[in-house]
């Protein structure tokens, strides 16, 4: 099943993992996510180690999903610091085993990292050049990821979105953003999206908040900021991991109500591994045991972020 198909027929949940370092750790990340499926997630992925080392879990935990359980799994995959034919034969393996979707990133390239290709031409660039491998090589479906605040390597927010608009020319069926912790960054992205033609639909990406050192190198990496008030009972509650566990599973909540209210095409949980916060969170949206209610495939309101409902501003 094609991602691109479903978000036609309804507003995806969808669940993101990581692969644990060490290969013994790779049943414990397969038993989170099939604990998980009592939530009808309409699909599931990994993410890949950019800076190798952990590659192979990705494989494995996604190979496995695939075999043992009837989920839609969505495979990770970076191009930075492999050489071309060491992407292609990745894509290749995965196409073999049955994978129909992939998310092409660049990746972040390691600290010191000495290129394994003979020269740069041997690597991929940009997600934009393996979104075209990808396009003329193989079937899958292919998302990409975009920056409701900017990648942090981009100039401004109009050179951020000449290069999604370029994800779309060459062939990507939908976005997902990075995280973000007010909601007008992600209805400010729609906008602009809107404005330069875009036309895919952009799922927002929401990672509950664990923990405030955490959150705080989280956003800093990724260039994202966390409003305020919010920082400010991350601050307070610091030394309590139990506290800001409850403040990031009352936020995500606040945030998703929000996003639906405004007829998002889906929500994408980054769910770093953990069962709990996620679970609360969608017991809490009614999600129990099933997945949501089928709605008709919609995109963001024509307003905009909604007068009814939470403000964009609160979350
Ligand atoms: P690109 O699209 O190549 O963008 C990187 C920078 O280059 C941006 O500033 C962009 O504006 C610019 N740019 C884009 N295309 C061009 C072009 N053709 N010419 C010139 N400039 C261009 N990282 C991992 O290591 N593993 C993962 O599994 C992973 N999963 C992710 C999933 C999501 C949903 C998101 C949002 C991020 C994920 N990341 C992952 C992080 C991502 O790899 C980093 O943010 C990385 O720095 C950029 O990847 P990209 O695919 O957006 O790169």
């Amino acid at each position: 099943m094609k991602i691109k198909d479903l978000l036609k027929r309804k507003r995806t949940i969808s669940f993101e993992f990581f692969p644990p370092r060490e290969a013994d750790g790779v049943p414990g990340v397969i038993e989170v996510i099939k604990g998980l499926q009592r939530f009808g997630p309409d699909f599931v992925s990994v993410t890949y180690g950019a800076g190798g080392g952990t590659r192979e879990h990705t494989e494995s935990i996604t190979l496995r999903l695939r075999q043992e359980t009837d989920l839609v799994v969505m495979a990770h995959l970076t191009c930075v610091a492999q050489s071309r034919s060491a992407v292609h034969s990745v894509l290749q393996r995965l196409a073999a085993a049955g994978i129909e979707n992939i998310i092409a990133l660049r990746g972040d390239r390691p600290p010191g990292y000495e290129s394994a290709a003979p020269s740069d031409a041997d690597e991929f660039a940009h997600a934009t050049e393996l979104i075209e491998h990808i396009r003329r090589n193989f079937d899958f479906g292919v998302a990409a990821a975009c920056y409701p605040e900017g990648h942090t390597e981009s100039a401004d927010l109009d050179t951020d979105l000449k290069y999604i608009r370029l994800k779309q020319d060459w062939g990507a069926d939908f976005l997902i953003t990075q995280l973000f912790y007010d909601n007008a960054h992600y209805y400010g992205l729609l906008e602009r999206a809107a404005k330069a033609g875009i036309t895919l639909p952009i799922v927002p990406g929401v990672l509950p908040i664990q923990n405030t050192p955490q959150i705080r190198r989280f956003t800093a990496l990724c260039g994202a900021t966390i409003p305020a008030a919010l920082d400010a009972q991350l601050e307070r509650y610091a030394d309590d991991n139990r506290a800001v566990r409850e403040i990031g599973i009352e936020y995500a909540v606040r945030q998703v109500e929000d996003l639906w209210a405004n007829g998002v095409p889906g929500v994408h949980f980054y769910v770093l591994n953990r069962s709990y916060s996620i679970s609360r969170i969608l017991e809490t949206l009614g999600l129990r045991d099933a997945g949501p209610a089928d709605a008709p495939a919609s995109g963001p309101s024509a307003s905009g972020p909604s007068a009814s409902g939470p403000s964009a501003s609160s979350v």
